[in-house]
């Protein structure tokens, strides 16, 4: 049996392409090795999001090439954005590669593999066919990622995804309700929604195929079996009223929202092309919190932005301390070869850049601090996971509100129980099990 080894960078979608390839690979008979050493074929799913991502790789492929000169008959595979991105220097650049694909063309492996690889070298368009249609080998039993849409119609002036992913395709409502009851039928409880833009799902769609985000949310809530559905990511232009309804009204809906802010400069939101303000920013994370009242809401944050001022980052802290985020994902600004923002003036000096996410990265501390501890002593439901990677004495799950909490008690993986918050840090809870309500 021939063996293969899949390298992942990147995002979620990426972790979920990722375990399309393994399941298109183990659908044409091949095994997963357990080193790149022990592997046939050395697949590279990779990333662009940031130059170092490019770098890291390209380490990764100088090492595969010294396998293939070892043992001339491995096979090198490279697919993702970075992948796209470079289709028309790749082979130049890396003549030892094999084949190369982008992230709507995962297919193409299958048929490099079924054609004994007498097919062209490089399948590249953003969008062929989705991975989410392609056979499925998960990394985890009880959860499980669901691509609903790929590519995205916007054009923040950061960001190289738009011309490696392309343009916002949804994958038909019918086929995804269908997908849920298999994957609840393998005894999947919680799903992860995935898209570059989730929230604008369905509109290429329409007016064929009468759906929207909304309406999705509502069709996967009804499954059977799917207790939990979190999504991934959301743009806050696309946040209507009926979408933050179905997130109130569905139960198996997480109070849980990941909503990038990116700034909290309107003059620098503008610069991004993020196409809203602060102000309305702000007055959707309060419709936000009147609708779900205890939403742990996270956020995405860029600091040093072309041309952002003392002032402008004022803007972003302030922000900070008003919305009092769970959590936050900082990057420091980084230009992007063929994005707009890395011909932008008035780039800002590293050290001013290092300054800012210093000072950002302790004031989320502080507020994500605050939001856990005063989780402390309420009753929250779990998801268990299995042991904790760091203490096999207790048990790991996540919160509805998708928090990390280590916990005592005697629940097996897969169960969703009730748990005491008796501690908190900034990152995670801890608890142990309450004992099961009496049945009245
Ligand atoms: S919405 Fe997200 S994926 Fe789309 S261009 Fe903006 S940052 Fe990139």
């Amino acid at each position: 049996m021939k063996r293969y080894h899949v390298t992942t960078f990147g995002c979620q979608m990426n972790v979920h392409d990722s375990e399309r390839i393994k399941g298109l690979l183990e659908s044409l008979g091949l095994g997963e090795a357990g080193s790149a050493d022990d592997a046939d074929f050395l697949v590279f799913n990779t990333c662009t999001i940031r130059e170092k991502a490019d770098d890291r790789l390209v380490a990764h492929l100088m090492d595969a090439r010294a396998a293939k000169r070892r043992d001339p008959d491995k096979v090198i595979v490279v697919g993702g954005c970075w992948s796209e991105s470079m289709k028309d220097e790749l082979f130049d650049q890396f003549p030892f590669v094999d084949l190369a694909f982008g992230p709507g063309n995962i297919h193409r492996l299958g048929d490099y593999i079924q054609a004994g690889g007498e097919i062209p070298r490089g399948h590249f368009s953003t969008f062929d066919t989705f991975s989410g249609e392609l056979p499925l080998k998960r990394d985890r039993d009880f959860q499980a990622w669901m691509q609903i849409s790929t590519g995205c119609n916007c054009n923040c002036a950061y960001c190289i995804v738009p011309s490696v992913r392309g343009r916002e395709h949804s994958r038909h409502p019918g086929g995804l309700i269908r997908e849920a009851e298999r994957l609840a039928g393998d005894g999947v409880r919680e799903l992860t929604l995935l898209g570059q833009n989730v929230n604008s799902y369905g509109r290429d769609l329409r007016p064929a195929v009468d759906t929207s985000f909304a309406a999705l949310l509502r069709g996967l809530d009804a499954v059977h079996g799917i207790d939990r559905i979190r999504f991934t990511s959301p743009h806050p232009k696309d946040m209507r009223a009926d979408v933050i309804e179905a997130m109130a009204e569905c139960e198996a809906v997480c109070e849980q929202l990941h909503l990038p802010v990116q700034s909290g400069s309107t003059r620098i939101l503008k610069a991004m092309r993020r196409t809203y303000s602060r102000e309305r920013y702000l007055a959707l994370v309060e419709r936000i919190r009147e609708a779900i009242p205890d939403v742990a809401l996270t956020t995405d944050i860029i600091v040093g932005f072309p041309g952002e001022t003392d002032a402008d980052f004022a803007d972003t802290l302030s922000l900070v301390d008003e919305v009092g985020y769970d959590h936050a994902f900082t990057f420091v600004y980084s230009a992007r070869r063929g994005t707009e923002a890395a011909r932008m003036p008035d780039q800002v000096p590293d050290e001013v850049r290092g300054d800012r996410i210093e000072r950002l990265v302790e004031r989320i501390q502080h507020h994500a601090t605050a939001r856990n501890a005063a989780l402390v002593g309420t009753v929250q439901e779990v998801l268990v996971e299995g042991p904790s990677r760091t203490d096999p004495s207790v048990l790991r799950g996540r919160t509805r509100g998708g928090k990390a909490l280590n916990f005592t008690g005697t629940a097996l993986a897969g169960a969703l129980v009730d748990v005491t918050v008796t501690g908190s840090t900034s990152q995670t809870l801890s608890g142990r099990q309450a004992a099961p309500v009496a049945a009245a």
